[in-house]
């Protein structure tokens, strides 16, 4: 049994890990950690990334990429995780959601308009699915995009979109036939985000997070802005993006580093048999969080459908990402409980943060419940 990344993959590595140490400034890191998006700092950064096509490396080299299997997105995915210089997670949404659909789906005037922007990190895409009665069950969404001859129309509200403040373009799917059974009415659109007629009111999560509640009250989008074929936007959110999800532990590892680090630095943690126990625990769960996402990217690169093992390892590190808040303040005790900033905060509040931050795991990106009915469905073939 071969089992392990290959010596070019692990020399890729190193390179990345470098080039990341020059670039993941503490005032890219600041950004993120602020919770308003990225500001000019983290566009740098991602056009620093850009610069040598790693945002984009899986891509076809005529649209700007290098053609490289799906295991080196990994790689750069869960190096940049580790840095905490994008968050909530290294996912780019034009990279890895719009980019490949484009790509699959889209038209020429797309092609040219979007992929090298994207690849070069000058644009960014913000998801436009979830509304207040469609999150889940996306498929029930309200928002109207009317066919007016020469444009579509479009009215409605969105809740939950997390980049719609700082990126140029909304990735969209909207009811364009409400006679049509709930799945195939919908399109895709891309709109800018300059579209006379679009509200933002922000939306903040526990964690200090921005997301971003979007209103639409008449807005006139052209026609090019569809992506692919009128009613058939479902399928491709739903389907054409089984290769491009990407779910790493580095987040975590960094932060049970930082918890490993703190308990050894004192006496009282380090010498307690219960703590040592916990550290033991959490230890072996992420290395099984860790052998999910490998799995995920080695079945990726062999281009094999992956439904139930990415809803396996998406519940599997959610989840574990919350019991390790949980575990990591019981460790610290009370004090764990003080913010980044307080006097006395032990790890400087990171573990405090963990707590409020880790509750939107098991919801963005699906639900837990949602995962373990693929897990079921799909890869069990239990009857829906
Ligand atoms: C921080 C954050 C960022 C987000 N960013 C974006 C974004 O950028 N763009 C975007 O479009 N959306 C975004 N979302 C929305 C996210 O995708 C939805 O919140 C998620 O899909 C759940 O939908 P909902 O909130 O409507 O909950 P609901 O779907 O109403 O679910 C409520 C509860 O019912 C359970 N449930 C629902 N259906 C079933 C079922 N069939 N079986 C069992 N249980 C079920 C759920 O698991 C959950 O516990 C974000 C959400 C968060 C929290």
């Amino acid at each position: 049994m071969e089992f392990g990344f290959s010596k070019e993959e692990e020399a890729f590595r190193q390179e990345v890990r470098a080039f990341l140490k020059e670039i993941a400034t503490p005032e890219v890191i600041a950004e993120a950690d602020s919770g308003q998006g990225w500001g000019p700092h983290t566009w740098k950064f991602v056009q620093a990334l850009g610069s040598r096509k790693w945002l984009t490396p899986t891509w076809p080299k005529e649209y700007g990429g290098l053609g490289l299997p799906p295991v080196y997105r990994f790689i750069i995915h869960e190096e940049i995780d580790y840095t905490g210089a994008l968050k909530p997670e290294a996912l780019m949404v034009g990279a890895n959601i719009a980019g490949p659909t484009i790509i699959q789906y889209g038209s020429e005037k797309q092609k040219k308009e979007y992929l090298p922007r994207i690849a070069r990190g000058e644009i960014e895409f913000a998801i436009g699915y979830t509304e207040p009665q469609a999150g889940s069950d996306l498929a029930s969404l309200q928002m109207r995009a009317e066919d007016k001859g020469d444009y579509f129309l479009f009215n409605g509200q969105k809740v939950f979109n997390t980049r719609c403040h700082f990126a140029q373009y909304h990735w969209i799917v909207a009811r364009t036939d409400p006679s049509a059974p709930k799945h195939r009415g919908i399109s895709l659109f891309i709109v800018d985000m300059k579209t006379p007629g679009i509200t933002l009111r922000p939306l903040y999560g526990l964690d200090g997070i921005r997301t971003n509640e979007v209103f639409y009250d008449n807005v006139v989008v052209p026609k090019d802005c569809l992506v692919g074929e009128k009613n058939k936007g479902f399928i491709y959110t739903v389907s054409a993006l089984e290769f491009e999800r990407v779910l790493t532990v580095g987040t975590l590892t960094r932060n049970f580093q930082h918890l490993v680090d703190y308990v050894k630095s004192q006496p009282s943690l380090r010498n307690d048999r219960l703590v040592r126990q916990r550290i033991g625990q959490i230890a072996t769960e992420i290395e099984i969080a860790r052998l999910h996402s490998y799995r995920l990217a080695s079945m990726q690169t062999k281009r094999i459908v992956a439904n139930y093992e990415a809803a396996a390892s998406k519940l599997f590190t959610s989840e574990l990402s919350q019991r390790v808040a949980g575990w990591g303040m019981e460790i610290l005790g009370l004090s764990g409980q003080l913010q980044h900033g307080s006097k006395g905060a032990p790890m400087d509040g990171i573990v405090e943060h963990l707590s409020r931050e880790t509750l939107l795991n098991t919801i963005a990106g699906g639900t837990s419940e949602v995962m373990r009915n693929i897990i079921a469905t799909r890869g069990l073939d239990l009857p829906r």
